[in-house]
Parts: structure tokens; C-alpha cells; sequence
């Protein structure tokens, strides 16, 4: 166990470090020391990024037929999040440290030592399980165990967008902590502008916020995140059957971008809040351990309802078969993109000998790799492998995310290529320009990452070849 446990953090050091040596993902505002909880995606980070996101649009849009997509408002009607619950009840448990005065999640802290806190617990019960265990707790920061009383603190970030009085704080605009309520508010809007019948769905990829206790774990978890989110609006009958076909399609969806099945699994909600009907998460093995990644949920007619009731508006759909009247149910997809992210960059990286070396190699799909394919002139100080590498380049940039590389030996140029997860390297040498055998004039070397093997294909056949 604890030998699992060291190994998990040499993984993550060497994923946070790859991921800072080149150029995936920066400490937000670290010219000023960072600022918690925020991130920046690099070069190649936010190319990964638009890939996962890519990736999820075309298996959840493109690949559906009666899915439709969406990009609401980041701040709304304050309403919004009255009738969410937001407001009232979007909380967890502050506990801070009497010696450092630093702040933790009182459940984090508990889970440390294998006691397991319901996010359904009131402050009081939360606060005699704390009690109870007391004498194990240990400041994350200083090591000592002298905590206040645990109290209930509310995530959502409040702005004042829009509102120009002195005491703002008093009727705030929130920032969304969550995107799925944009999408709950323009059921109507989608319903009566596009040809989609119930059971339909509605999807979206956007930031959302949430003013989290004790951000940890590097990108698992921010205080300003993306969601991808796909609420399906079923009829009641209908909702646990699809409830079940979701569950399997996303699990699916891992698996077919290439995770090992091993570190995927479910794991389900024992005590769910009193709308809901079934609730799982599926967890990935993370370096840290297996841990929430994305939320697949039963959640009955409860959202369109407070909606309805807050608003004013009626949610209500008519069956245009059977004329039934009722209001939609929800089944909702919910996973996080930096958590995508941190799992994508977990499961491949890998270590291992080519050649004679050992090298970093990010296994990447094909899909999500940043950077497709490298070109390289052999040399760089001819220019007529120069100016033809350069054609070679505008050829294939047109086509996919390439790079141009004339720096170093052509073997550094691979491992550097390698580390970042290019699935193609391309070489342009003294044959493609006919000048040692002019029957290979016009040919270039592909390196394969996973295998170093090198093949040779003219360059009129290198677009076909590389797709
Ligand atoms: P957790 O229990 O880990 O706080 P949650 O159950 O509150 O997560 P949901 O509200 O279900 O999370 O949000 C759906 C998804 O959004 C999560 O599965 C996760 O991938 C992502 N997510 C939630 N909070 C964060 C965060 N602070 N940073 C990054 N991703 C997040």
C-alpha cells in the first residue's frame, strides 16, 4: 500500500513536471507568485485541451443524433441560482486550524484517515464525526491538531457584473458553478427554435467556478474549471433505462480513446439527495488514487421544476404522439476537462529504452496529441534541405497541427517530439532531393513514436499516409 502510494507521487512529480518542462500547463499568474487554485494551459496544453474537448463534442454531438449543442451565459439571473439550490445550499465543510489559521475540507481531512463524511451531512453531524476523530486529524500544513469547530461555507463566487451600487454583495451576480443550468434555463428556447423531440439532449463545454475550500491535487482541483455536460431530457418512464445506457456509453467512450479498462471503474452514491434517483461516478486511477472524473446522473424532474416555479415559466412538454403532458426528466453526463486532462496525461506517459536510451514517450491517441506530425530538414545549415523541409511543412500544416524543427541533432529532436506525444516525426534528407539515389527524390522518412520504426513514403503519398 504505501509502496502503491510512493509510486503514485513519483508519477504525479513527473507528470507536474513534464507538464511545467514543456509547456502543458503553468501555475495561474506565477509571475506574482501564483494564485490558488488557478492554472494556465500552455502551447501544447491547450492544444491537448481543444482536443479533449474535440473529442467529447464529437461523441456526444456529432455522433448523436438527437443531442444539440449550446453556449450560454457564464453569469445570469441571480435567480438562476436560487432556484438550483446554489444559494441556500452549495457547500462543504470549512474547518480551520487553530496554530496556522489554514483552512481545510473537514470531510478531506477525515477521508486522510479512512472515515468517510456524506456530502448530505448536516454541520452538526459532521461536526460530531469530526469530534470524534479528532486525536487522528492533522493540519495538511503545520502537522498539528488543534481545529476549530467545523461550519458550512458556500462555493459560489459572487460578482458584481452589472451592478453598479456601493454594497453590491448584498444582490450579487453569481459566476456559474455549474454549466448544466444554462442549459436547464434554454430547454424552452431549444425545444420551440429546433425539430428535437423528448428524449433529447443538450450539450455543453464552458468554465464554471467554485470557491473550493482547499484546491489540491494540481489540476484536479481549481476554483476556476471547464465542464462538459450533456443534460438529456427523457420522459419519466424512460428515465432510469436511459440512465443505464448512459452510464455504459461513457464508460465506453473512455475505454475507446484508449484507457486501460483496469483504471476505470464505477462507483455509486449511497446516500443521494432526495430528488435523485441513481448516481454514479465513474472513477479514474489517478497518481493519487481513483477518484471522481465525471458524474453520470438520474436527477428526476427536480431541475425543470424549480425553474418553472422560480421563473414562472412552464417547463411542461407535450407528448406529440400521445398528447401526454408532463414535465421532462434528466438524465446528466458530467466530467470535468482538467480532470480529463490530468487523466489523459497519467494514463500515457510512459518511460521506456530505444536505441539504447531511455526516454519519456507520451502515448497519446492519435486525436489528442497536440502536435500530429514534426518536420525536420536533416540539417540545418543546407539550405536546400531547408526549403524543402519548409514545403514539406506547408503541406502538411494545411491538413493537421504540425511543427517545424531544424534545432539539434535529429535523435534530440525525436525525444523532444516524443515527450510532448507527436504520433509522427518526418525527416527530409539528402535523398529526398535525389542527389545520393535519384529514384528516392521526393521521399521522406516517417519515424513512428511508439516504435522508432522508419518507413519511407513519397511525399505525395505523406497526407494519406499520416491521417
Ligand atoms: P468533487 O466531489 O470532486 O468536488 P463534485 O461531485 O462536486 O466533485 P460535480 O458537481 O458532479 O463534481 O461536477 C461534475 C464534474 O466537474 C466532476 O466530475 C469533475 O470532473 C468536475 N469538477 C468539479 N469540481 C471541480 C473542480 N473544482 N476542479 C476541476 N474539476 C471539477
Amino acid at each position: 500500500m504505501a509502496a502503491a502510494k510512493n509510486e503514485g507521487v513519483e508519477k504525479m512529480e513527473k507528470v507536474v513536471s513534464l507538464c511545467k518542462r514543456r509547456g502543458f500547463v503553468f501555475q495561474g499568474s506565477e509571475i506574482y507568485g501564483g494564485f490558488v487554485g488557478s492554472f494556465d494551459y500552455g502551447p501544447y496544453g491547450v492544444e491537448l485541451a481543444n482536443n479533449i474537448k474535440a473529442a467529447w463534442w464529437k461523441a456526444m454531438v456529432q455522433g448523436e443524433r438527437n443531442i444539440v449543442g449550446l453556449d450560454s451565459a457564464i453569469v445570469t439571473h441571480p435567480k438562476v441560482w436560487e432556484a438550483s439550490g446554489h444559494v441556500g445550499g452549495f457547500s462543504d465543510p470549512l474547518v480551520e486550524c487553530r496554530e496556522c489559521n489554514t483552512r481545510s475540507r473537514a470531510d478531506h481531512l477525515l477521508e486522510e484517515v479512512d472515515v468517510f463524511a456524506d456530502e448530505k451531512m448536516s454541520v452538526e453531524e459532521i461536526n460530531t464525526l469530526f469530534d470524534a476523530n479528532r486525536d487522528k486529524l492533522v493540519c495538511p500544513k503545520c502537522g498539528q491538531k488543534n481545529f476549530g469547530t467545523v461550519r458550512q461555507f458556500n462555493l459560489l463566487a459572487q460578482t458584481n457584473l452589472g451592478n453598479f451600487s456601493e454594497d453590491w454583495s448584498k444582490e450579487p451576480a453569481y459566476l456559474r458553478g455549474e454549466t448544466c443550468q444554462g442549459i436547464y434555463i434554454n430547454f424552452k428556447n431549444v425545444l420551440d427554435s429546433t425539430r428535437v423531440k423528448v428524449p433529447f439532449g443538450i450539450a455543453q463545454i464552458g468554465k464554471a467556478f467554485r470557491n473550493e475550500i482547499a484546491p489540491r491535487q494540481y489540476i484536479f482541483r481549481k476554483r476556476e474549471f471547464e465542464q462538459m455536460e450533456m443534460q438529456m431530457f427523457v420522459s419519466p418512464e424512460e428515465e432510469m433505462s436511459l440512465y443505464e445506457v448512459w452510464k455504459a456509453k461513457r464508460m465506453q467512450y473512455y475505454i475507446d480513446l484508449g484507457f486501460k479498462p483496469e483504471n476505470l471503474r464505477f462507483h455509486e452514491h449511497e446516500n443521494l439527495v432526495f430528488y435523485a434517483k441513481a448516481a454514479f461516478d465513474i472513477e479514474y486511477n489517478f497518481p493519487f488514487g481513483f477518484k471522481e472524473l465525471e458524474g453520470v446522473h438520474a436527477r428526476g424532474s427536480y431541475d425543470l421544476t424549480q425553474h418553472q416555479t422560480f421563473s414562472g415559466v412552464s417547463m411542461e412538454y407535450t407528448d406529440p404522439y400521445t398528447n401526454a403532458k408532463y414535465i421532462p426528466h434528466v438524465v446528466e453526463t458530467s466530467v470535468g476537462l482538467d480532470r480529463t486532462f490530468l487523466a489523459v496525461m497519467s494514463e500515457f506517459y510512459d518511460e521506456d529504452e530505444l536505441g539504447g536510451e531511455t526516454r519519456v514517450v507520451l502515448r497519446l491517441p492519435k486525436q489528442l496529441a497536440p502536435i500530429k506530425v514534426a518536420v525536420f530538414p536533416l540539417l540545418k545549415n543546407r539550405p536546400e534541405l531547408i526549403a524543402k523541409a519548409e514545403e514539406v511543412f506547408a503541406l502538411v500544416s494545411k491538413e493537421m497541427r504540425a511543427e517545424f524543427d531544424d534545432n539539434g541533432n535529429v535523435g534530440k529532436r525525436y525525444r523532444r517530439q516524443d515527450e510532448i506525444g507527436t504520433p509522427y516525426c518526418v525527416t527530409i534528407d539528402f535523398e529526398t532531393l535525389g542527389e545520393e539515389k535519384p529514384e528516392l527524390k521526393d521521399t521522406v522518412t516517417i519515424r513512428h513514436r511508439d516504435t522508432g520504426e522508419q518507413v519511407r513514403v513519397a511525399i505525395s503519398d505523406l497526407i494519406d499516409t499520416l491521417k
